[in-house]
């Protein structure tokens, strides 16, 4: 009996590799188009990690006219829940981030080089395992857990390294024959390689984010065929970026440290490495100290927090675009109107390490994006962010549109426009004194300089009755606020009044923000003069009245 007999008694059904080869052949591409994946666990929890992973390797392959794909890793089926792989391609497609080949949620793929789950990719897996066990680089090992454990012990006693290797590999040079015995016997194992590394040897490697690292060569037997009969994360990442003709593998830098084990899984099954591009997490400072994004402690990590908040996705998108490539805000700055596909990305200028997660600026960033907004845009989002997370405000909005559309009107369009919302979940204590009834109930405001409730009387019985017209100009408005101003004793500008503070009893901004608070109970609101006019005659008489 030889190693052939093994593979078939382990793999009777496995066809030949060459079968898979041909069926994947080379992708047929222009020179430098870059083929990448994001590659997630369905978990049930999008990190805004992997959104960052996804943008990143789907810019690229868009840049280069390459190939986004995503493959879904469900080969540790403990941690998979319902509905996870369609919260995937969801998020994926909120973002504008759908890849261009993936997984069907609804049975077919999109692709030719799928299944893109690995679940539905065992035969795949089998025949490649097959091949190794035939070629003598790979061998089924019998050991129990009590006797790994033990292994594990008596490496600890003698001060040496953990793991299944070298000396310690106790079914490595197990005769053919008694492992045959054993399989039909029905004795349980698993499927290791059998690692021709030697730790003494350094291998060289030069990464597209971190360049060159040298590591030891890896000597582990790692598993690559599991007792479920499922491969492990390496063998699969082998096997899969194979046949996808993956030639760039961007993942997360937790994953450095498998680069040697990697490099031999390639070199044992004969196929050409990818390059890797390992990009450093997004962090959070807690207590001076920076820590990964942590899915259990901070909201932010999740995809659906920003949908949540109403962030749009344009800016979650122009934050990320700044994290990956510092320049981004430069060049966002000389091109304020431009797509963000127009921005040339370079993935080599990416952090070396973890950059470090800004909700202010991220909210900064928001508003800017908002700003570039028409009235019309930014009503549609927020009815559809309302409709699902604030029914109150999708009602107030629905109830008369055209009035909700002037409402976000109100300092748009301009030179200049409004900056203060960040968010679509800020807008309704934003506006929400532009509806009558809704004004009614807001109890707590306060005046500001002036407080005298007989001034306050005086001031805004004397705006309605002398001073106000709706049909007034802007100018013209303004004009007739330090008219009023004047005539109460007031300076008609803040400068006259601080050259001589003693001569009034303060200046034309008191004045506007005594009428400002009257009409909004706020006293920082967009442009008064604007508001006036979409309150409307009628209300504003009876709002100072
Ligand atoms: N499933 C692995 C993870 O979620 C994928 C790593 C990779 O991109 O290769 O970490």
């Amino acid at each position: 009996m030889d190693s052939k007999d093994l593979a078939n008694i382990i793999f009777p059904d496995a066809k030949d590799i060459s079968y898979y080869e041909e069926k994947y052949p080379e992708r047929n591409l222009k020179e430098g188009a870059v083929v990448t994946r994001f590659a997630p666990s369905p978990t049930g929890f999008v990190h805004i990690g992997g959104l960052y992973q996804s943008l990143v390797a789907k810019k690229l392959a868009e840049q280069t006219e390459g190939v986004f794909f995503v493959r879904i890793e469900d080969t540790d089926q403990k941690r998979e829940v319902d509905n996870g792989v369609k919260e995937i391609i969801d998020a994926l497609d909120d973002y504008g981030l759908s890849p261009d080949e993936t997984v069907g949620t609804n049975g077919s793929d999109k692709g030719n080089y799928g299944p893109y789950i690995q679940s539905q990719r065992k035969e795949i897996y089998e025949a490649y395992a097959k091949y190794l066990i035939e070629k003598g680089m790979a061998y089924p090992c019998f050991c129990t857990p009590e006797e790994l454990e033990q292994i594990r012990e008596n490496q600890t006693k003698a001060k040496e390294r953990t793991g299944y290797y070298g000396k310690w590999t106790k079914c490595r040079n197990m005769p053919i024959d008694m492992a045959i015995e054993k399989i039909k016997n029905g004795v349980s194992y698993i499927i290791r390689l059998k690692s021709p590394g030697n730790p003494d040897r350094k291998i060289k490697h030069k990464d597209v984010i971190k360049g060159n690292i040298e590591f030891p060569e890896n000597d582990q037997d790692v598993i690559i065929i599991k007792s479920d009969g499922l491969p492990t994360y390496h063998f699969a990442h082998a096997v899969d970026d194979h046949l996808m003709r993956t030639n760039l593998v961007i993942r997360s830098d937790e994953w450095v440290a498998s680069v040697p084990l990697h490099l031999q899984l390639f070199y044992c099954l004969g196929f050409k490495a990818p390059k890797y591009a390992h990009i450093a997490p997004i962090m959070k400072e807690e207590n001076g100290n920076k820590r990964k994004l942590s899915k259990r402690k901070d909201p932010e990590a999740a995809v659906s927090y920003y949908k949540e908040e109403g962030i749009p996705k344009e800016a979650v998108e122009e934050y990320l675009m700044n994290i990956a490539n510092s320049n981004f805000e430069g060049w966002r700055k000389g091109n304020k109107d431009k797509d963000i596909k127009e921005f040339k990305f370079e993935i080599n200028k990416m952090g070396v390490s973890g950059a470090l997660f800004d909700m202010t600026k991220l909210l900064d960033v928001s508003k800017g994006v908002i700003s570039r907004y028409s009235g019309e845009e930014v009503l549609n989002y927020v009815l559809n962010w309302s409709e699902q997370y604030d029914k109150e405000l999708y009602e107030l909005l629905n109830r008369d549109k055209e009035y909700s559309l002037k409402i976000f009107n109100i300092e748009r369009g301009n030179e200049k426009p409004r900056k203060d919302i960040a968010k679509w979940s800020d807008v309704k204590n934003s506006i929400i004194y532009m509806f009558d009834d809704e004004f009614e109930k807001i109890k707590e405001y306060e005046y500001q300089k002036i407080t005298d409730p007989n001034e306050i009387k005086t001031i805004t019985k004397e705006y309605v009755e002398n001073y106000f017209d709706i049909n007034d100009d802007k100018e013209t408005w303004f004009n007739k606020m330090k008219d009023l101003a004047e005539k109460l004793g007031y300076a008609r500008e803040v400068k006259e009044y601080k050259a001589n503070p003693d001569n009034y009893k303060g200046h034309v901004g008191d004045i506007s923000t005594v009428i400002r608070v009257t009409l909004t109970k706020r006293a920082n609101t967009p442009d008064l003069y604007e508001i006036i006019k979409v309150l409307g005659e009628e209300c504003v008489k009876s709002r100072l009245k």
